[in-house]
């Protein structure tokens, strides 16, 4: 039987995996020799290999025609269609008319050829991806503070060596549990309005009110300086800006956090003490801390407290996020956001620009400009001045946006909506043209994980029907707008070499990596420029290498497991403190909308749920929407578990089945984001967006709960919302 070592196809961790078997019969365990995993799957994990023989996969191009219908095509007749489109589009609206929207579970090659295909083939500023709504707040704050981006600047396996771990908005047990193996050895302190598993799991539990989180960050920087335990050598030679951070801080007292928060004082102290009394400690932050409308001042109020604290650029601490989707490091880092170009260069960085240029082969002046947000680009769709056309890769927005129905609107309001997926998702079903592409276990390509290591994703299987590649789709598109083909190769490896290039001498710089360095089994996290021993980041060496001036050969970089043990990556060295300062979400609650609503994830469902939903295992576990209640708030509202509860906010409502939950704040209610149709959370969500990351607000909104009308108030006995999309061929809704 052949087997492949790969990855799992969902989340950050990338736990390793062995593939074996053919269509029909895949079979998958773990990969005992990954130190991520350590040999461990989570369910998602385990019956991933299901995805691949799901009924409605799609394996033929379909168009929709003019009786309104998705009905098969040939992928020359749509291909000749959308290019012809998009051409039309173009010449009346300018090349801005035609948006991109790109996907964090893309592999580093889809990623950077979708960018390049924007800018060169499209000629658009207008590019974005859904990473902008999972960790572009932490992004944006790490960078601030370190000089540079990496979810996780130390491998996983050092968290094994802590003694205390804080874990602020983050619920690892459910959403990659291979990674509560790893911090398991330590006592855990966990932030989160929800009393999870991961909470379950933890020595200390701290549960503020959604929102205020901030707050509370600021007051655990107020006591760690308070009780003595800022570490004062560390603040002189590796920080600066501490004054002004503690500044705001100072009016941070207990009390005052207490009434903000609900945290009280005696947790306040509990949880600072611990963290200040192990010699090795870590701050994690994830959705919870950064999905806010001052996403990115809560991660830097987390970064402040471990900077005070001394832990960050320290072998056996420090500070990291925990990113989510499965590529949302690499898919970052080169090129589908809506601001950089690849290497994590920005996009108004003249040198960055023709750096790129030289590589792709054409003007920096030719290269468009920094475009909309991810949000900012889905809702100006069909509007004056918006996209008339939108090409989808790897995204499902129609259930992942905020402001869902909004969304859904925009999105049927295109002239144009093209979607490639593997998968007929809520997306798809709006699209004027479906491609049907590969996935993970058919395709070769690279992803990096959330400790920023690059990792070979590795084909078993052939395609079905007539799916292609991503890049194949990119490539047949390309041709037909006049660039040579030459231009966008559609082998994995001939885009990664290019990838290289382009990253070289950039805050990603992945020149060193190779595919077959790491088919040789080499750990390889980046930055790892090609020039050998070269010092890695900014302004680093670009140089070709793997020679000295005396012409021997030298050993390559070996990338770089830890960042910042001698400097943080500014050009003084120094990590800045944040000056932040708490407000309020965009929503409190009030009259109408009294409670707060908050979203996430849970165990056996993954993002929009268009690969999750459709297999029969995880649908069993997870079938349906539902919303977590406290029994008392409940009783208020007039709902008993089980039954149909109607949670609507200003925007609009979802139906979802009643769970009591005792340990949930009563000012509380929790939604999973997972489903679709009337079931969608997204449909109350905020859109609410952090002024600097863009990340709209999911984790607050202010919502009124009751019975769904004309149903009696007890336990529904039908299933309230459908696993999956309608029919595929069918009326565009
Ligand atoms: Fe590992 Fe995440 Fe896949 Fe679960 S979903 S097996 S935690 S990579």
């Amino acid at each position: 039987m052949a087997e492949v070592r790969t990855h799992c196809p969902y989340c950050a961790l990338q736990c390793g995996t062995v593939l074996g078997g053919e269509a029909g019969r895949t079979v998958v365990r773990p990969d005992e020799e990954f130190p991520v995993n350590q040999g461990g799957l989570c369910q998602k994990g385990w019956t991933a290999p299901a995805l691949l023989g799901t009924p409605d996969r799609l394996t033929r191009p379909l168009v929709r025609g003019a009786d309104g219908r998705l009905a098969p095509s040939t992928w020359e007749a749509a291909l000749d269609m959308i290019a012809a489109r998009l051409g039309d589009i173009r010449a009346e609206h300018g090349p801005d008319a035609v948006g991109v929207f790109g996907g964090g579970g893309l592999t580093n090659e889809k990623a950077y050829q979708l960018g390049k295909f924007a800018r060169v083939a499209l000629g658009t500023s207008q590019i974005d991806y859904n990473g902008r709504f999972c960790m572009s707040s932490a992004a944006a704050a790490g960078t601030a503070a370190f000089g540079l981006d990496r979810g996780l600047p130390f491998p996983v396996t050092d968290l094994g060596g802590a003694e205390v771990i804080l874990l602020a908005g983050a619920n690892p047990a459910e959403t990659m549990p291979p990674l509560m193996r790893h911090l398991n050895k330590a006592r855990l302190i966990v932030i989160d309005p929800r009393r999870t598993p991961t909470a379950e799991a933890a020595a200390l539990h701290l549960q503020p009110a959604p929102g205020t989180d901030l707050a509370l960050a600021l007051g655990l920087l107020h006591l760690a300086v308070v009780e003595g335990h800022a570490d004062q050598p560390f603040l002189n030679e590796r920080t600066t800006g501490f004054d002004a951070a503690w500044r705001r801080a100072a009016a941070w007292w207990p009390e005052r956090v207490e009434r903000v928060t609900g945290v009280p004082v005696a947790e306040q102290r509990e949880a600072v003490r611990m963290l200040a009394a192990a010699r090795r400690a870590y701050v994690l932050t994830g959705r919870g801390a950064e999905q806010h409308s001052k996403g990115t001042d809560t991660v830097s109020a987390f970064i402040n407290l471990a900077l005070t604290l001394g832990l960050p650029g320290r072998q056996g601490s420090g500070y990291g996020c925990l990113t989510g989707q499965g590529n949302g490091q690499g898919g970052r880092e080169h090129g589908q956001k809506a601001d950089q170009l690849p290497g994590y260069r920005m996009l108004t960085d003249p040198a960055a620009r023709a750096h790129v240029a030289a590589v792709w082969g054409v003007e920096p002046e030719d290269l468009p400009g920094p475009g909309r947000s991810a949000y900012e680009l889905l809702d100006a769709l069909g509007t004056d001045g918006g996209p008339r056309a939108l090409l989808v890769f790897g995204s499902n927005p129609a259930v992942s946006a905020p402001h869902a129905a909004r969304i859904g609107d925009r999105l049927a309001s295109l002239d144009l909506l093209v979607v490639a997926d593997f998968v007929p998702s809520e997306t798809a079903l709006l699209a004027d043209v479906v491609l049907p592409v590969t996935q993970w276990a058919e395709e070769e390509g690279t992803m990096t994980n959330l400790e920023g290591r690059v990792l070979r994703r590795r084909r078993l299987l052939t395609p079905p029907g007539e799916a292609r590649s991503d890049l194949e789709v990119l490539h047949g598109l390309a041709v037909r707008l006049g660039r040579p083909a030459a231009q966008f190769p559609t082998e994995p490896r001939e885009v990664f070499e290019e990838l290289r290039r382009a990253s070289r001498g950039g805050r990603a710089d992945y020149s060193g990596i190779s595919y077959e360095r790491l088919d040789a089994g080499e750990a390889l996290y980046w930055p790892c420029p090609e020039a050998p021993g070269g010092q890695a980041g900014p302004g680093g060496p670009a140089g070709p290498g793997g020679e000295d001036p005396a012409g021997e050969e030298r050993a390559p970089h070996p990338g770089t497991p830890r960042l910042f043990l001698d400097a943080f990556a500014h050009p003084d060295g120094l990590a800045r403190f944040a000056e932040v300062e708490h407000r309020d979400s965009a929503e409190t609650p009030d009259a109408d909308f009294p409670l707060y609503a908050t979203t996430g994830r849970v165990l056996a469902q993954y993002q929009s749920g268009a690969q999750t939903r459709r297999i029969p295992e995880l649908h069993a576990a997870a079938p349906e929407m539902f919303v977590e209640v406290h029994p008392d708030t409940a009783g208020r509202h007039g709902l008993v578990e089980g039954a149909a509860a109607r949670v609507s906010s200003a925007r609009g409502s979802t139906v979802a089945r009643v769970r009591l939950v005792g340990t949930l704040r009563t000012d509380t209610v929790f939604l999973p984001f997972h489903f679709a149709g009337a079931g969608r959370a997204n449909l109350i969500t905020s859109p609410a967006l952090d002024p600097r990351s863009k990340m709209p607000e999911f984790k607050v909104c202010a919502v009124r709960i009751g019975p769904v009308a004309g149903r009696p108030a007890e336990p529904a006995a039908e299933p309230l919302t459908e696993p999956l999309a309608e029919p595929l061929i069918g009326a565009r809704p």
